[in-house]
């Protein structure tokens, strides 16, 4: 009797799994991957802050998943990109800084949606200089793009259009997803330039924090005693900010001088802002005028020097950058509801994250590139209602390499054993999985070209531990205690009550190079 009530149970369950498969094979799930560009968790209010209220990127959270220990492999642009197309690390996808170009022949997966039967959509940034391949439409930002009046290419016809970027974006979105193919399930990548510098927010945003404190972070006066020389090195403070690009002065004659931005050679602020502000219309321009007139004149007259100086800029820096991210938010909003007024909401997958980090002032900088949180973490938030549960908040190590498989394996598509990530699916079902990463390997690569003088630098993370090492101009090392430094102001490489930890993270170095072959290229 036992034997048959068993032999019952498994065919049921049989029934049940073959059922399941079929609905997937009948009905893949839809996919919207929203990236925004350079957006802190620390500005999204689902992350615990309140720098400002993202409510529309909150509610994929509170529907869905939100990772708090989400991470990129290389915090840079147009890399961070490559890595999630391809689920490969940057030394194998070709693209490891911003000069590179993107092999668009390789293996992604768009490519595989596109040829399992999805329709494949590209609107926004796409920053990776090649045309885009594996995708049935496109319709992309030249290079950076524009934050007013963005010129941008539609299946290669080139088109300038009138309005805010991250608005305009949203629109193409939508009318894709109104004239799309409905007999076929689609994937849309619908990617921002936003709040990439240099952080020019909407009018309707312009007044966002009138008479509202902006705390400074507890390091923004960062000396960087007691590590590295690479964290005094860099060329990406605050304090350098370039005067009229980043804060919007107009040239005259009686400002200081402006400052490095952290440019390259030949890279000239005013001609950039004249370019900048020069994009806008009339109309567009007398209410921004209407704004920043008053500031710059404030400005001209007390001419704040020093500290009062550093404040000002990071002041000026958080309004536009907050006022930037606000309009993302509003533009996920319209794409949430629309899924929900079209009876799309069940049976989509809406990923909402940006190519890395930021910093808001952390250690007086803005950019990215460190391995240190702030640049390293990415913000992901992810919702499918008819398989994640609402309101989960996960800590385990993911990265940008496991958004290819993932999409891949919601879609039912096999993973090339060539992606190096892994898929979220179950992390996300379950908020456990088996056999997870329990560290994650770092590589960071555009040094001495570039901007921002960030030293070539490669580490290991693990839950507590960081451990990293610059070389090319210098042969450092160092060691963070996340828990009692989360910071990282104390570099602790060598200290004795570190000695096994030390030991551990260099084999896992060692052992992380090894299997993800970064020696063998
Ligand atoms: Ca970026």
């Amino acid at each position: 009797m036992k034997h048959v009530s068993r032999l019952i149970f498994a065919l049921l369950v049989f029934a049940t799994l073959t059922s399941c498969q079929q609905e997937e094979k009948k009905t893949p799930p839809n996919i919207i991957f929203i990236m925004s560009d350079d957006h802190a968790e620390k500005a999204i209010s689902a992350y615990g802050h309140n720098l400002l209220q993202t409510p529309n990127i909150d509610r994929i959270a509170n529907e869905g998943i939100l990772f708090e220990n989400s991470f990129v492999t290389n915090s840079i642009c147009a890399p961070s990109r490559a890595v999630m197309l391809t689920g490969k690390y940057s030394h194998l996808n070709g693209l490891r800084d911003n000069r590179d170009q993107f092999d668009g022949s390789q293996l992604t997966f768009p490519k595989l949606l596109q040829k399992a039967g999805y329709q494949t959509a590209m609107v926004g940034k796409w920053h990776l200089k090649t045309t885009p391949q594996g995708f049935d439409y496109w319709n992309i930002l030249i290079n950076q793009g524009d934050y007013y009046n963005p010129r941008m290419i539609d299946m290669g016809d080139t088109m300038t259009h009138t309005g805010y970027t991250t608005d305009l974006i949203t629109d193409f979105a939508l009318d894709y997803l109104e004239n799309r193919d409905e007999t076929k399930p689609f994937c849309m990548l619908f990617h921002h330039k936003a709040p990439h510098r240099n952080w020019m927010p909407p009018p309707r945003h312009f007044d966002l924090f009138k008479d509202k404190d902006i705390p400074m972070p507890d390091n923004f006066y960062d000396d960087y005693a007691n590590r590295s020389v690479a964290a005094a090195e860099q060329d990406m403070h605050i304090d350098d900010m370039f005067l009229h690009l980043d804060m919007k002065l107009h040239p005259n004659d009686e400002l200081p001088p402006s400052g490095t931005g952290g440019g390259p050679p030949g890279f000239t602020d005013v001609n950039a802002w004249a370019n900048a502000y020069g994009r806008m219309n009339d109309e567009q321009k007398a209410a921004w005028d209407a704004h920043y007139d008053p500031i710059n004149q404030d400005f001209l007259k007390r001419k704040p020097t020093g500290k009062e100086l550093s404040e000002w800029k990071y002041r000026r820096y958080m309004e536009d950058y907050l006022g930037s991210v606000a309009a993302v938010d509003d533009n996920v909003g319209r794409v949430l509801d629309y899924l929900e007024e079209h009876g799309l909401e069940e049976n989509t997958i809406v990923v909402y994250t940006s190519d890395q980090g930021f910093y808001l002032g952390e250690h007086g900088w803005y950019d990215k590139r460190w391995m240190y949180e702030e640049s390293l973490s990415m913000p992901l938030v992810m919702k499918f209602p008819k398989e994640i549960s609402a309101g989960q908040r996960n800590k385990d190590i993911v990265l940008n390499l496991d958004f290819a498989p993932t999409f891949l394996d919601y879609a039912g598509i096999e993973i090339p054993r060539e992606m190096q990530g892994a898929s979220l699916r179950q992390l996300a079902k379950n908020n456990m999985a088996d056999d997870w990463r329990s560290s994650m390997y770092y590589e960071y690569f555009e040094f001495p070209h570039g901007w921002h003088s960030v030293k070539k630098h490669y580490g290991v993370r693990t839950d507590r531990y960081k451990l990293i090492h610059y070389h090319t101009d210098l042969d450092d090392w160092e060691l963070f205690d996340l828990e009692r430094d989360p910071s990282e102001m104390q570099n602790l490489y060598d200290h004795p009550d570190y000695k096994e930890v030390q030991k551990e993270l260099h084999n896992e170095l060692t052992k992380l190079r090894k299997e993800l072959l970064v020696e063998e290229v």
